[in-house]
């Protein structure tokens, strides 16, 4: 017996990217534009909103830190079941669905469920707002690494808990996402873990979009600044040498499209 229920339509989980609306793949924007039933993250920015076709359903499953408008369960509800009246069912998520976005999570209950789903990547925020800061993430002269991690201080409660000390040794550039708020325990944990307290970090909030603020410092004195400065989410930490490539190459930063 198959657990199909009878759908008219496909969910497709979009990756809007992190908010410049030139990021926005071609293959998402069409789907948004054909889309009967959109149902959005609270990180997706105006100008892609604005890309919706104004007949379609806009549903916000509006979660930010503490603030949990549907929880998960009902996300997949909804998605479960407009896909039986609806062709087009857009999942639009922050950055890429597959990147700390749960999208593994929501393309699986909807297989449970039966519901045809495919996914459409994104720009992650944690390539394009070093990018847009003029932090390259590899250099020939200063690494050949990449480590994507969060920073979310309960992340051992949903996903295996970060080891700070691999992670400290494991490569080169360092990129954290959610890391404000644990940013002190974090800097602590790399440093004990070996790395010099001099090592270059770089903050990135509000990334590729026209509010961008940056804050470069060291593992030792940037909680200090974060908290002079009032500095919050959401930003994107980047750790390593590649860090003071900013000085040089961050006028010529990209412009904003759309705005
Ligand atoms: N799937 C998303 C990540 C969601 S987790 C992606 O691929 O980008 C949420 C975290 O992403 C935030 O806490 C922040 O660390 C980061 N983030 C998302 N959008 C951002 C932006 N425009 N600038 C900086 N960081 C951003």
């Amino acid at each position: 017996m198959s657990n199909k229920p009878k759908c008219l339509g496909k969910v497709y989980l979009v990756g809007a990217g992190p908010g410049d609306p030139g990021l926005m793949t071609l293959k998402g924007k069409s789907l948004l534009e054909c889309a009967d039933v959109v149902v959005y993250d609270a990180l997706v920015s105006a100008p892609i909103l604005a890309m919706i076709n104004p007949n379609a359903e806009q549903i916000s499953a509006g979660k930010r830190r503490g603030r949990h408008s549907m929880v998960q369960e009902e996300i997949t509800q909804v998605l479960v079941d407009r896909a039986k009246t609806a062709a087009i069912v857009v999942r639009l998520k922050g950055g890429d669905p597959f990147v700390f976005g749960r999208g593994g999570e929501e393309m699986q209950d909807l297989v449970k469920a039966g519901v045809p789903v495919e996914v459409i990547p994104g720009v992650t925020s944690g390539i394009a707002a070093p990018a847009y800061a003029g932090i390259p993430l590899t250099h020939r002269s200063h690494s050949s690494s990449v480590t994507f991690v969060t920073g979310h201080e309960e992340a051992g409660k949903y996903r295996p808990a970060v080891n700070w000390q691999a992670i400290a040794h494991g490569s080169e550039t360092i990129v954290i996402y959610m890391g404000i708020h644990n940013l002190p325990y974090i800097t602590g944990q790399l440093q004990q873990a070996g790395l010099s307290a001099k090592t270059p970090i770089a903050l990135v909030r509000w990334g590729t979009r026209p509010e961008q603020e940056e804050l470069i410092g060291t593992l030792e004195t940037i909680a200090a600044q974060v908290e002079a400065k009032g500095f919050g989410a959401p930003a994107i930490v980047v750790i390593g040498s590649v860090v003071n490539l900013h000085e040089t190459l961050s006028d010529c930063r990209p412009q904003f499209l759309g705005t």
